[in-house]
Formats: structure tokens, sequence, C-alpha cells
């Protein structure tokens, strides 16, 4: 048994801050696998489009693409420099999803989360697959989930704290957005976003963020047997 909680959820179902926010109360490390993802994404794009897996995953390789564990953060270095922002540029964005698709791409993402599940470490990992294909045997797996509009009006906010204009139009925009992304992800051969049999689903449509966050936090509680520091 691993010392992981899978946190899964489609985009913008707050799945990252939560993780990060469970594991910052608890001294766990947050592993966001979206990253690596986007990190791939980003060395695609500098590739060119007919780039294969393969290839992505040699220039990855060539340029260091991978986390580091820097004080009690997990941080994505590509050419000895964090990632950082890039991430969330729109061309990342919007190639992500054909990427994450390419099952080379995924085998060797998920051989790097594996990597840092040392018997030393508690992680709290979020992304699509963690608790069905990463940590199948991960001893709790949530999956966050709320409709589209809900996720699209927190992730407007999010972006721009100051946004005036958060009317129908632009949040059906947004909705559109994200439920374009997660039918890609929900309907690629390999790994698909889905919940887990056995993963705890939490609609967070009427919870605000803290009462997310102590929910989990109380499903550790309960886990933690399996979580804690005697645990092998
Ligand atoms: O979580 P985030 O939105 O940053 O993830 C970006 C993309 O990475 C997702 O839309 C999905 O295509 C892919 N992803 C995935 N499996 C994961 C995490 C992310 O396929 N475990």
């Amino acid at each position: 048994m691993n010392r992981v909680i899978a946190v899964d959820g489609p985009a913008a179902s707050g799945k990252s801050s939560t993780a990060a926010a469970v594991a910052r109360r608890l001294g766990f490390l947050h592993v966001d696998s979206g990253a690596l993802y986007r990190g791939a994404t980003t060395v695609a794009l500098d590739l060119g489009e007919s780039a294969s897996a393969d290839d992505i995953i040699t220039a990855a390789e060539l340029r260091g693409l991978g986390f580091r564990v820097v004080g009690d953060a997990v941080v994505l270095y590509l050419d000895d420099s964090p990632l950082g922002e890039r991430l969330r540029d729109a061309d990342v964005t919007g190639g992500v999803s054909a990427v994450s698709a390419l099952p080379g791409v995924r085998r060797w993402v998920n051989r790097s989360l594996r990597a840092l599940a040392t018997p030393d470490r508690t992680l709290v990992v979020d992304g699509r697959d963690i608790g069905t294909a990463v940590f199948p045997d991960a001893p709790l797996k949530v999956f966050l989930d709320a409709a589209p509009e809900v996720r699209a009006r927190r992730r407007l906010i999010q972006r721009d704290p100051a946004l005036e204009d958060l009317g129908p139009a632009t949040v059906s925009a947004e909705a559109d957005r994200l439920r374009r992304r997660d039918e890609a992800d929900a309907s690629r051969t390999a790994d698909p976003l889905k919940p887990a049999h056995d993963a705890i689903r939490i609609d967070t449509a009427n919870l605000t963020f803290e009462e997310q966050v102590d929910m989990i936090l109380e499903l550790i509680k309960d886990a933690a047997l399996h979580l804690g520091p005697s645990a092998g």
C-alpha cells in the first residue's frame, strides 16, 4: 500500500488548489500531474506539429523536464528552470488534451509520478486518472466534480478576481471550453477521465473552498492507518 491521496476530477474542478491546501495543512507533498502533461505539451509545441510521443519524450528527457522536490514543494523544471506561468498559456491549454492522449506520453508521465512515491513521503496527487491508472491502490481516492457552469464561473474569477463582466455569455463560453476539454479527456482510449470505482465523489457546487478542503481532511483522518508515518 502506497501513501498517496488521489484527487481526480474534470478541468477547473478545483482539484489542484484543494490538493495543495490539503497537503499544506498536513505537511504532505502536493503533486500536480497536469503540470507534467502541460510541460510535455510545451516541449511538443517547441518541436512542431508532427512530433510523435517518442520525439516528445526524447526532447523532454534531453531538456530535463521533470519534477524536483524543493523544500516542501514539488516544482516542474525544464532546461534547469521552473516552468511557472508558461504552463497556463493558451497554446499549452489548447494543445494539452492531444498530447496527453498519446499512450507513450502517458506511460512516461506515469513512471515519473510513481517515482515520486517513495516510502518516506505522503503525496496528494491531483489529475484525471490518478485513482484509476497511476495509483490504483491509493488508500484514499477523491473525485471532485461540479457542473461546467459552476466550474466556469470559478475559473473566470480565479483568473481575474476583478472581472466585472461575468454575464451569462462569458460564463457559457468558458463552460463550453471546459466541456470540450472534459469530452476530449473522457473519450480518449488511454486512461480516460473517470472516477475510480472506489473513489469518494464530491460535488463541490454548493461547497466553499474551505468546506471542500475540510471534507478531504476528514476523509484522511479516517484513512490515517494507511497514511501515517508508521505505514510502510
Ligand atoms: O489539471 P490540468 O487542467 O492542468 O490538466 C491539463 C490536461 O492534462 C488535462 O486536460 C488532461 O488532458 C491532462 N491530464 C491527464 N491526466 C492527468 C492530469 C492531466 O490527462 N492525470
